[in-house]
């Protein structure tokens, strides 16, 4: 059998993303799987048992990233650049099956298929399970540590979603110390390529009727917390005209932040996800008023100008308004290009199998960012039903599964020997 001839076993990928699904399933069928709870150690030793079966060798390092290798596919070429594959397999709170889960089990399938079909690979294959993708303590952790690298303090920092300390979690998950973990970098030799699947978690590719999508690019990340300080007083006695209504300053905001995306561009998103009032209480006129903002936009330059223009708009209101304000937002984070040569791979990867395939950018943030950093890096997305995400509605084909697996087994070849 040649290396052309391979295809994905259909029936063992689809039940191990479906075994996968038991991990942290909740009555509600929602999935809580975020790294380092006990529902991710049962997961990740299921993943190792399967791995294990398959005569596949499973490495986990100091962040907690999963590397799966063949030694038989090795032999001779261990120490020269692989071709990654990969994604996460932790969850959102009250998650859903596919978001991550599908890009690692199909990169194990992947390597298992070439596992099975014996030697001959010019280079190594490594499928690769990065480590809260998820932000339980920080977005994209495990491929930020081996793209960029964290200091101990960092790490002594990083407080995770349900209040404890990484500085904890992680040396009791992993028995490692923090020193370990801030020593974890990319691998000496490099990495040829770094390739993933990943669910679309938008209805793009499903309103077009397009199997395939090829990730162009990955969008600019920004925003944090807008708090309005007035003065809290009573709901009853207090004229309209005297009062310092933090409340109403943060929800004229809020209101105004979809005009101010459109303004800058019509790739540009924003979203407020949290508002908090303080007091909080139906008889008290709100002396504090919090507000999340989270703002997306293709390029850099185009999301960093949505971010000075949500600034401005959050002290004009304010300063109208008679309460102060104050506008913390974090570095906005770069989005990556995709790599031309991967790209390509893809393209003809669906195009060999018969498959259309459309361009397409990532709203969300991927570990694919980091790795843009480090090696020539693409993504492929397949649909998700109804575009739903992050929620246990969170759906996709067993076709489409089947079919962004073989996609990636031919890029994966065509990488290989490129
Ligand atoms: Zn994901």
């Amino acid at each position: 059998m040649t290396f052309h001839d391979l295809v994905v076993n259909a029936e063992r990928l689809l039940a191990d993303l479906r075994d996968l699904s038991v991990f942290g399933r909740n009555a509600g069928g929602g999935i809580d799987r975020a790294s380092f709870s006990a529902a991710d150690a049962t997961a990740r030793e299921w993943l190792a048992g399967r791995c294990a079966e398959a005569g596949l060798e499973v490495m986990t390092d100091a962040v907690g990233n999963i590397f799966v290798s063949s030694p038989r596919l090795e032999e001779g070429i261990a120490h020269h650049p692989a071709v990654w594959t990969g994604s996460h397999i932790d969850a959102v709170p009250d998650g859903g099956a596919f978001d991550g889960a599908l890009g690692v089990i199909a990169a194990i399938e992947v390597l298992r298929t070439l596992h099975e079909a014996g030697t001959g690979l010019t280079r190594p294959v490594r499928a690769v399970s990065f480590s809260d993708e998820e932000g339980s303590f920080a977005h994209l952790f495990g491929s930020s540590a081996i793209a960029r690298g964290f200091g101990v303090d960092q790490l002594e920092a990083m407080i995770g979603r349900d209040g404890a300390r990484l500085a904890e979690a992680l040396p009791s998950a992993l028995t490692v110390s923090l020193a370990d973990a801030a020593a974890v970098g990319p691998p000496p030799e490099g990495v040829a390529a770094y390739v993933e699947l990943h669910i679309e978690q938008g209805s793009l590719l499903e309103a077009s009727g397009v199997p395939i999508g090829v990730v162009t690019g990955i969008v600019a990340i920004g925003g944090g917390t807008v708090r309005f300080r007035g003065r809290a007083d009573h709901a009853g006695t207090t004229p309209l005209d005297r009062r310092q209504d933090a409340g109403l300053a943060a929800s004229e905001f809020a209101v105004a932040l979809p005009a101010l995306a459109s303004a800058t561009s019509a790739d540009a998103v924003v979203t407020t996800g949290i508002m908090r009032f303080d007091p909080a209480g139906s008889n008290i006129v709100p002396g504090g008023a919090e507000v999340s903002v989270d703002f997306r936009d293709v390029e850099l330059e185009r999301a960093i100008d949505l971010g000075n223009r949500i600034a401005a708009s959050a002290s004009e209101i304010a300063s109208r308004r008679g309460v102060g304000v104050e506008i913390e937002f974090e570095e906005t984070v770069p989005g990556a290009r995709m790599n031309d040569a991967v790209r390509g791979a893809i393209a003809g990867a669906a195009a060999g199998l018969g498959l259309d395939a459309i361009d397409i950018r990532s709203g969300a943030g991927h570990d694919a960012q980091n790795m843009a950093l480090i090696a020539p890096t693409g993504m492929i997305f397949v649909p998700s039903v109804g575009g739903r995400s992050h929620s246990p509605a969170e759906y996709t084909r067993d076709d489409d599964v089947v079919r962004g697996a073989s996609v990636l087994l031919r890029t994966v070849l065509a990488l290989v020997r490129g």
